[in-house]
C-alpha cells in the first residue's frame, strides 16, 4: 500500500511542476459527490509548433533508421513515414492534457487515482474497488462552461481516429489493384531504383489525396452538411459497385 502512495506523491510532484492544479467534483451515477484534484498541462501556440516538429522529426528519424533493417524496411519505412505527419498533427492540435490526479470514490470513499486523459469534460473513470462508474467535472463551473464552448467550436478540426481509419480503409481498398498501383508496378518493373519509384508513388498519391481533401472541404463550405452526406455516401456506394464489377 505504501508503495502505491509513494508512487502517487512522486507523480504528484511531477504533475505540479508541469501543470496547474484544478479542483474537481467526482460524481457517481446515483448523484453522490466527492472531491479531487487534477493537474492540467497547457501548451502555448509556439510550444505546440515546437513539439509537433520534434515528434515529426523523431518519427522521420526512426523511418530513416529503418531503411537499414533488411526486408522489414519495406513495411517499417512507409509505416513511420505515415506516422510522422499524423503524430506531428495530433501533437499540434493538442492544447492541453490532464496529466493525472487523485480524488475519492463518492460511493466507497476509497482513493481514486485519476489517469492521464484528454481535457474532455466530464472525464469518465471507474472505481477499481467498488466498480462504480464516475464522471469528473471541474469544481469551478466557469471552467466547465468555457471549455465546453471551446470544445464545441474546435471539435470539427480535431484528430478523429475513427474517421482516420474509415478513410484509410476506404482509400486503401479503392487503390488496391487500381490503375495507380499498376502504373507503380510497371515503373518498378522497368527501373532498378525501387526506392525512387516507391518514393515517387507515395509523394504523388499524397499530393493527389491532399488535393481531394482540400477540394472536399472547399465544396463543403457551399453545400449543406446533409447534402454533402448524401453526395459523399452516394460516391462511396458508386465506387464500391465499380470496384465489385470492374474486374469482370
Ligand atoms: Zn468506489
Amino acid at each position: 500500500m505504501s508503495g502505491v502512495a509513494e508512487g502517487n506523491s512522486e507523480n504528484q510532484k511531477r504533475w505540479k511542476t508541469l501543470g496547474k492544479e484544478v479542483a474537481v467534483k467526482i460524481v457517481s451515477s446515483d448523484e453522490k459527490v466527492a472531491h479531487g484534484l487534477v493537474y492540467i498541462q497547457e501548451w502555448t501556440h509556439p510550444q505546440r509548433v515546437k513539439r509537433s516538429i520534434q515528434w515529426g522529426l523523431i518519427f522521420l528519424g526512426i523511418a530513416l533508421f529503418c531503411v537499414f533493417i533488411p526486408i522489414l524496411h519495406f513495411v517499417l519505412v512507409p509505416l513511420f513515414l505515415l506516422v510522422a505527419p499524423v503524430a506531428a498533427y495530433s501533437t499540434y492540435t493538442r492544447e492541453k492534457v490532464v496529466l493525472g490526479g487523485t480524488g475519492h470514490c463518492p460511493k466507497c470513499l476509497e482513493v481514486l487515482p485519476i489517469e492521464k486523459s484528454s481535457v474532455d469534460w466530464p472525464i469518465r473513470d471507474l472505481c477499481t474497488r467498488c466498480q462504480t462508474a464516475v464522471q469528473i467535472f471541474p469544481a469551478d463551473k466557469a471552467i466547465l462552461n468555457r471549455e465546453y464552448l471551446l470544445n464545441r467550436n474546435q471539435k470539427g478540426n480535431r484528430m478523429n481516429w475513427s474517421v482516420f481509419f474509415a478513410t484509410f480503409t476506404t482509400i486503401f481498398i479503392a487503390e488496391l489493384g487500381d490503375k495507380t498501383q499498376f502504373a507503380a508496378f510497371a515503373a518498378s518493373a522497368q527501373s532498378k531504383s525501387t526506392v525512387s519509384v516507391w518514393l515517387g508513388t507515395v509523394v504523388a498519391l499524397a499530393f493527389a489525396g491532399t488535393l481531394g481533401v482540400l477540394a472536399g472541404s472547399f465544396i463543403g463550405k457551399y453545400i449543406s452538411p446533409e447534402k454533402m452526406k448524401i453526395l459523399s455516401g452516394g460516391a462511396f456506394i458508386v465506387m464500391g459497385i465499380w470496384i465489385l464489377f470492374k474486374k469482370n
